[in-house]
């Protein structure tokens, strides 16, 4: 059977809902995605938070220090942390739904590309301790990071970067506690990087300790930038990057 033929019957018998109000119909309505919480202009250009002002920096002491201090470049998220686009990730978390993952890596490509930053040369996720990754099954950023490397013919580094030690939970903790707690926590495994620009993927952005510690492991790897680009971005004030 070909291929089209196939997915004309599976849309007859599994007809597409919308990711969004979950009616059926389109895999996004335009109406419902017209709702979602984008995060457009003007936001910091290095922590991403959204800025009520175009003023290109924002005003927390982390991003006001000079570009050698911090090891994560920037951060560009797609959407703010709200209720709409927490549920489809925590969606993509627990059920892996395929048509989310496509449609969350054409969103990541979009704002990958209003930011320019498509101009990286490689993909990778934040990894998942291997004891996470045998329960859930897959790394829902992996997954992602995947996506986007084919979505945008950029090489994939992914499951190069390990999760060496097991971290406690990140919720409830302060942008410090959260930097202490991730220390350590990851190890390249792959060749020199030697002066690459890479695109590091995770779900979520809180405080960027976690995408921070990750581009501190790239950067003693040799890669000389590293962009952290997330699906959502909690709006606390005080990033800690
Ligand atoms: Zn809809
Ligand atoms: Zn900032």
């Amino acid at each position: 059977m070909n291929l089209r033929l196939l997915s004309g019957l599976l849309d007859f018998f599994y007809p597409p809902r919308c990711l969004v109000c979950n009616k059926i119909g389109a895999q996004v309505h335009p109406a419902c995605r017209a709702e979602l919480p984008f995060i457009l202009a003007p936001f910091c250009s290095y922590c991403g938070l959204p800025l009520p002002t175009a003023a290109s920096i924002c005003d927390s002491s982390l991003c006001l220090r000079s570009p050698e201090e911090r090891s994560l470049d920037r951060v560009c998220s797609v959407f703010r942390h709200s209720q709409g686009a927490r549920q489809s990730v925590l969606r993509l978390k627990y059920k892996g739904v395929s048509s989310l993952t496509d449609w969350l890596v054409s969103e990541l490509a979009g704002a990958v590309r209003r930011n320019k930053l498509e101009v990286a040369d490689g993909v990778l996720a934040v990894p998942l301790h291997s004891r996470r990754l045998r329960e859930r099954g897959y790394n829902q950023a992996g997954l992602l990071a995947v996506g986007l490397s084919h979505y945008l013919n950029l090489t994939s580094y992914e499951g190069l970067l390990v999760r060496s030690r097991e971290t406690r939970s990140q919720v409830g903790l302060d942008g410090s506690s959260r930097t202490k707690n991730m220390r350590g926590a990851f190890t390249w495994q792959g060749k020199p990087l030697e002066g690459q620009t890479l695109l590091l993927i995770d779900d979520v952005c809180t405080t960027g300790a976690t995408l921070s510690e990750c581009a501190g492991v790239l950067k003693l790897a040799g890669a000389s930038r590293v962009w952290g680009v997330t699906v959502t971005r909690e709006l606390r004030h005080e990033s800690q990057y």
